[in-house]
């Protein structure tokens, strides 16, 4: 292996763990790092870890990143995550300002106006752009999928193997490939990865007009005895996403297609209250996406020796709470933390980080199963509470 080390490269330099190593410049020893999965974690994780001095390399799977919605919603919690990385003023730049979520239920007609702090929405592509032009020296490759690992005899990976026969060295790995893991299934298989039943729908109208009730507004109807709700979320001035979240059993029209796709949103359009009807009439889903969400149980820890989990390869969490994105920021930002703080001792740290993240994720996941068991009942619908999802 190459180690970098104060500018010079020491050829075939023999690992023999992170408390041996010689520090580098500014008491740090510089480690070499894949990342797997260039979206939100990966991105996120490689800005903060090539400032530390790390060597960083970035292995997507597609030509650029992928990942699931058209526009997010990040609450207060996950701009203070962007904050720390010295990127929360950008991407309040690019996204759209939030002030309140209007619930609306379709069939009483009632309403309910909750305020929100320094929440904003913006689109996937924009926040991802973002961080990738946020990072100076670290490589990305795209078309580049990690199928498995090569491990030495103790259980250290040694190489990351790739789809196309490549392998890639490192002193640490970061699996950040999203919900359905490889690098999970290969080190920390076991708690399994279910499907639950709510589906979601989710599109965008570009060059959109924001109407003024959806001005700084993220907007959700809610259908509480149809398990249906429609949202809408202008993520900028002229684009404006929408989702309609559905449970299947009672909707099974979500998975049609063409006109018959068209003539169901339609119809749930027509059964919104006004304003929201005359907006949802323009929505074309043909061309939308169609999501599953998943539930697993948290892990214990997310590392297995030199090999560690980030974003939702480590915690998928439900939709309903809108803090993926935030916790995968958050991720990479304690991770950073901790790595600054005990340069020299990476087991230690990559426990620390879970014994750190756990408490906060398992509150996410307990109420966002709380949520969406609300949604699920007969008759009940996930009402007020946390800001629901946007997609
Ligand atoms: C419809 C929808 C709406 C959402 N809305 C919100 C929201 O409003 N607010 C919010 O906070 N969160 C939201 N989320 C959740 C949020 O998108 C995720 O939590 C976030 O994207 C997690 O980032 P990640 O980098 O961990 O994973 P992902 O974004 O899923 O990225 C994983 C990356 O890994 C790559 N990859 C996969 N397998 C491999 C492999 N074998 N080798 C190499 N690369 C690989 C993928 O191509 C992808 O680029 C939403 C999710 C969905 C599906």
């Amino acid at each position: 292996m190459t180690l970098r080390f104060s500018g010079f490269k020491l050829k075939n330099f023999c690992p023999i763990g992170p408390l041996f190593r010689i520090p580098g410049r500014g008491g740090r020893w510089p480690m070499k790092i894949a990342i797997f999965g260039g979206s939100i974690a990966g991105l996120a994780a490689a800005g903060r870890l090539e400032q530390q001095g790390h060597d960083v390399s970035l292995w997507e799977k597609n030509s650029t990143p992928s990942g699931g919605g058209f526009g997010i919603l990040l609450p207060s919690s996950a701009l203070g995550a962007f904050d720390a990385l010295a990127l929360g003023d950008a991407v309040r730049q690019a996204g759209h300002p939030i002030e309140r979520c209007d619930l609306r239920a379709g069939e009483e007609g009632s309403f309910h106006q909750q305020a929100l702090t320094d929440t904003h929405a913006i689109s996937r592509s924009s926040l991802i752009g973002i961080l990738r032009s946020s990072l100076e020296k670290t490589t990305f490759h795209g078309d580049a999928t990690f199928v498995d690992f090569d491990f030495d005899g103790t259980g250290r990976a040694r190489h990351g193997l790739l789809s196309d026969g490549r392998k890639v060295e490192a002193d640490l790995f970061i699996g950040a490939d999203g919900v359905r893991s490889t690098v999970r299934e290969r080190v920390l298989p076991g708690l399994p990865l279910s499907e639950v039943r709510v589906v979601e729908m989710v599109g965008s109208i570009d060059g959109a007009k924001i109407p003024p009730f959806l001005t700084n507004t993220f907007s959700k109807t809610l259908f509480h005895h149809q398990g249906l709700a429609i949202g809408l979320l202008p993520v900028s001035d002229d684009c404006l996403v929408w989702f309609i979240q559905a449970d299947p059993l009672r909707n099974p029209e979500i998975f049609s297609q063409g006109r018959a796709l068209q003539n169901w949103v339609g119809s749930v359009a027509r059964r919104c209250p006004s304003p929201v009807r005359e907006l949802c009439l323009e929505i074309d889903p043909l061309g939308s996406r169609l999501c599953r969400s998943t539930d697993r149980e948290l892990p214990s820890q997310f590392h297995r020796e030199n090999v560690l989990l980030l974003g939702d390869a480590a915690h998928p969490l439900l939709p309903f709470t809108s803090q993926g994105t935030g916790s995968a920021i958050e991720d990479a930002r304690d991770l950073s933390r901790l790595l600054e703080r005990l340069p020299n001792n990476l087991e230690h740290n990559l426990q620390q980080l879970a014994r750190q993240r756990l408490p906060i994720l398992r509150e996410r996941l307990r109420v966002g199963r709380r949520l969406q068991r609300q949604f699920l009942a007969p008759g009940g619908s996930e009402r007020h509470g946390p800001v629901p999802l946007a997609s």
